[in-house]
Order: C-alpha cells, then sequence, then structure tokens
C-alpha cells in the first residue's frame, strides 16, 4: 500500500503486526492474525472481505477504538501504544471523525443536537458550536432539518447527518464501516460521492469497511481480508 508520499513524512495511519484475540483461554478466538497497513494522509484505503473476515475489528484498531492483542498502531507517526488513554481520546475527538452504523444518532434529539455532540466533547462553546453546526449542515444539504428529530429522517438523510456529525470537528480522517449498506442504490451512490468528495475538496484520509466491490474500486487502494489475514493488496495507478 503507498504510504508516505512525496514528502516523505508518516503515514496518516500504519498498522504493524497487529493480532486481536477476543476472550481468553479455551474460549479465544483470533479474528486477526498480524495485519500490516498503511494509509497516506488525503488517501482512500477499502477494507473488503466476507462476514465475520475481521473488517470491523481492524478498523476499530486504526481508529484507536480498541487496542491489539500484539502489534501496534501509528497515527501520524505516533504509536498508539505509548499515548495514555486521555490523549487517545483527544485523538479520537480531534482528528477521526466516525461514519459507523453502531454510532446511531441519538432519535429524539435534533440534527442540531446530534450533529453538535462532538463540539460538545471538545468542549466547544454554545455560539461556536450552532455556527459550525449550521456551517456543516448546509455543506450537506440539511440545513432545512436542522430542528427536526433523527427519527424523522429517511435513511439517506440520517446517514448524511451521521456523516455531518463525524465532520463537524474537521477531522482529517474518517472511518466508515459499511457507509452505504442500509441504503437504496441510489441514496448509497450520493453518500459516496460525498465522502469521495471531501476526500478530493479538503484532503481527508478515508477508510472505508465495505462489502460493494464498487465502492472499493473508488478507493485509492483496498486489502481483502479472510480469516483475519490480508490475501489481496490491491493499488489504484
Ligand atoms: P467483519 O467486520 O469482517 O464482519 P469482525 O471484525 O466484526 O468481522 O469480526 C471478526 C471475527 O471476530 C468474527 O468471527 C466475530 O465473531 C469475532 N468478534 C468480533 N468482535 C468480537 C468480540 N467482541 N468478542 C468475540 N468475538 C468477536
Ligand atoms: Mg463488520
Amino acid at each position: 500500500m503507498r504510504t508516505t508520499g512525496s514528502t516523505g513524512g508518516p503515514a496518516a495511519l500504519r498498522a504493524a503486526g497487529v493480532m486481536r484475540t477476543y476472550g481468553k483461554g479455551g474460549a479465544a478466538f483470533t479474528a486477526l492474525h498480524g495485519v500490516d497497513v498503511e494509509v497516506a494522509q488525503g488517501r482512500s484505503l477499502a477494507i473488503v472481505g466476507r462476514s465475520g473476515s475481521g473488517k470491523s475489528t481492524l478498523m476499530h484498531l486504526l481508529a484507536l477504538l480498541d487496542r491489539p492483542t500484539a502489534g501496534d498502531v501509528e497515527v501520524s507517526g505516533r504509536s498508539a501504544s505509548s499515548l495514555r488513554a486521555d490523549e487517545l481520546d483527544l485523538i479520537r475527538n480531534r482528528t477521526f471523525g466516525f461514519v459507523f452504523q453502531q454510532f446511531f444518532l441519538t432519535a429524539g434529539q435534533t440534527v442540531q443536537e446530534n450533529v453538535s455532540l462532538p463540539l460538545v466533547i471538545a468542549g466547544v462553546p454554545p455560539k461556536e458550536r450552532r455556527e459550525r453546526t449550521t456551517a456543516v449542515l448546509e455543506e450537506l444539504g440539511l440545513a432545512d432539518k436542522a430542528g427536526n428529530r433523527a427519527n424523522e429522517l429517511s435513511g439517506g438523510q440520517k446517514q448524511r447527518v451521521v456523516i455531518a456529525r463525524a465532520l463537524v470537528n474537521e477531522p482529517s480522517v474518517i472511518f466508515a464501516d459499511e457507509p452505504t449498506g442500509n441504503l437504496d442504490t441510489a441514496t448509497g451512490a450520493q453518500v459516496e460521492d460525498i465522502l469521495f468528495g471531501l476526500q478530493r475538496d479538503r484532503g481527508l484520509t478515508l477508510v472505508v469497511v465495505t462489502h460493494d466491490p464498487d465502492l472499493a474500486a473508488r478507493c485509492d487502494g483496498s486489502i481483502t481480508i479472510a480469516d483475519g489475514r490480508i490475501v489481496e493488496r490491491v493499488e489504484a495507478a
């Protein structure tokens, strides 16, 4: 996987020999068996493979949501194993944006409230929260939905709100786990266009878990995982 680019700086993300074992003793199950992958700043990587192959496990490790049993993850050259929990929290909150199905919107809260959550966590004052949330909702064509409750939206609108929430803190990396998985083809294509538009226009790094070969083909590179190992690497020209 191409990594450092012409500047020779550190990769935005790097996994070196990461292994992840769940459970202990006789119940232990190794979901990843030593995976190496790098993503340069501004590039996109697809992680593909069958259900249960270890895609989400790898993404959670890269996103510092989980720690490897062995091996290490680096973010812009900083080794995650050397960082304290509060430093990891700060990177997740300031540097990363998440488009995950398990990070659902809070149904009864408004779009505005849902999108501003990362700014609340970051301690941004209310006025600036409102301004930044409004700007990102406008960018995603959701300005007229700001006052709607999340459960009043269509699937595609909800996913755009999730993307808005991922963007509001101006991250440099977006992690998306099956971002189009629950959407119809046309709506999924719109969500893809938004994500790749952000990569192009803002220089965001994009890591996408997907079952969809067409989505994977739009990324700059892809890795295919089977039974916790990388079995194929593709690098776009
Ligand atoms: P994918 O995203 O490719 O569908 P996952 O990374 O979610 O796969 O899971 C890989 C394997 O690890 C699966 O066999 C899954 O059952 C197992 N697994 C995932 N999370 C846990 C967990 N918290 N505890 C035990 N096993 C898990
Ligand atoms: Mg998964």
